[in-house]
């Protein structure tokens, strides 16, 4: 059955595109009912931290995107590596060339001058003459005739000619494998049946199919996902904002919404915006992929995450929004729960981290009026209407939304005014601002004592 993975690099965060290809690797295992395996590439020792393959499993966990099995550690299976790489030698499918990197150098650089593409010509392939005590790299036999075809599951065709190709290093002078060499080994002896991964790589995968074939492996399929690119037409980076799955997090997105968002992020089922999870399970598809970059819109996964907000389980919501809380400092034994909260600001917010920044004064006194709205509706002071909706409030017995409905009417009302009049000095007195949800409902959450201290506080 299908075998598919996800094998980053450990050397920072878990990049959006990166999540992409992941979901896509996991999606397309679950739909075909196989496994998903989740491989850390950490060959490269100078580059690869702990730190960031913690930093990658959280954004999968976030994600809930669950791999079978693993992780595996590519630094944990240099003896399989070296194993396979004396095996090619002793078959007579890679050599050892006893070039120094200078010699490598200069050949290139002849090439270039004489207008050729630089490329490694072979010199050690058949000599038998090795010097005793030389250092040596071993490289692949990497065949000189014939076309490698790609049928890539989202590219379509790709023909490389193995003239085009030179042999590829596999063991450094030390001993340690290439990159090419362990994602072979590992795609191999993992049963990798569907390699997924950024187009990237696409450079690669003529060779890592010469190097498989050399083995006798069967040769997994392959699909190249198209990168991701900002605004302006250039690949997605730090320059263009947030690219860390877990910024999102910061940021106030559910996960739900990054997945809907990643998913259609060059994939689409006809005009469908919104997919669960058991849906994308169903219909994803490879072959109906973009073959071209896809261009990231913020405004389109804010309208998503809008969206998770207002239709998923308040309880769900408020699980991720009590990380908000946590990392706001707002304490929420002050004020309204979550439940509540939520009830109030979900149709208003299109982020979690704006529910909170925009609900301080349901559980702390604020020190200063919002200036415009100060402006235009508290000063000078609109002692008249504050007093008598005060008095009106002061007076009630029970505290419900109703009730200070009623009361606020009953103010305006004696003083022959419209609700405006009265409502806006209000809620700028109580919220600090021009905005909130329904006033009645937000004097309910706020409290009694709360409002009518703030009233007096409006008052002087
Ligand atoms: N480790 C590689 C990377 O992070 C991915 C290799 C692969 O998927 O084959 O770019």
């Amino acid at each position: 059955s299908t075998v598919t993975r996800f094998a980053p690099s450990p050397t920072g965060y878990l990049h959006v595109g990166g999540a992409r290809t992941a979901l896509y690797s996991w999606l397309y295992a679950k739909k075909t009912g196989g496994k998903f395996i989740l491989r850390i590439e950490d060959t490269d020792l100078e580059r690869s931290t702990q730190a960031s393959v913690d930093a990658i499993m959280d954004g999968m966990n976030w994600l809930e995107l669950d791999w079978d099995e693993g992780p595996f550690y590519q630094t944990k299976r240099f003896d399989l590596y070296k194993e396979v790489v004396a095996q090619l030698l002793a078959e007579g499918k890679a050599y050892k060339c006893f070039c120094t990197p200078e010699e490598v150098d200069a050949m290139r650089e002849a090439q270039m001058a004489a207008g050729e593409k630089p490329k490694y010509n072979g010199m050690w392939r058949e000599r038998t003459d090795h010097p005793a005590d030389k250092p040596f790299c071993i490289r692949f036999k990497n065949p000189l005739d014939g076309v490698v075809v790609i049928d890539d599951m989202i590219k379509g065709r790709i023909e490389v000619a193995n003239a085009e190709l030179d042999d590829l290093v596999i063991a450094r002078s030390d001993g340690t494998p290439t990159y090419n060499l362990t994602v072979v080994v590992d795609d191999w002896k993992m049963g990798v049946t569907h390699v997924i991964r950024g187009d990237d790589h696409v450079n690669n995968t003529p060779r890592q199919m010469n190097i498989l074939a050399a083995l006798g492996a069967t040769l997994p399929k392959y699909a190249h996902v198209p990168m991701i690119l900002g605004d302006d037409g250039k690949r997605l980076s730090k320059r263009h904002g947030a690219v860390g799955v877990m910024q999102y997090r910061d940021n106030g997105f559910l996960p739900e919404a990054l997945l809907n968002y990643l998913v259609r992020l060059g994939w689409s089922h006809g005009d469908q915006e919104i997919f669960s999870r058991d849906e994308l399970v169903e219909l994803f598809d490879l072959s109906a992929c973009n073959r071209a970059p896809s261009a990231f819109n913020t405004e389109k996964l804010l309208w998503l995450n809008q969206h998770y907000i207002r239709t998923s389980p308040v309880a769900h919501v408020a699980k991720h929004l009590q990380w908000h809380v946590e990392d706001q400092k707002l304490e929420i034994s002050n004020g309204p729960s979550l439940e509540q909260l939520i009830a109030v600001q979900g149709e208003r917010v299109k982020t979690l981290k704006e529910m909170i920044e925009v609900s301080r004064y349901f559980y702390e006194d604020f020190s200063a009026f919002e200036e415009n709205a100060a402006k235009k509706h508290l000063r000078p002071v609109a002692a008249e209407p504050l007093k008598a909706v005060q008095a009106h409030l002061a007076a009630l017995t029970e505290w419900t939304a109703e009730a200070v409905h009623a009361a606020i009417n009953g103010a305006a009302e004696s003083l022959g005014l419209g609700m405006g009049k009265v409502g806006m000095p209000l809620r700028v007195a109580v919220t600090g601002g021009g905005n909130s949800p329904s006033l009645d409902v937000t004097l309910a959450l706020i409290g009694k004592d709360r409002c009518l201290a703030r009233i007096d506080l409006a008052l002087a």
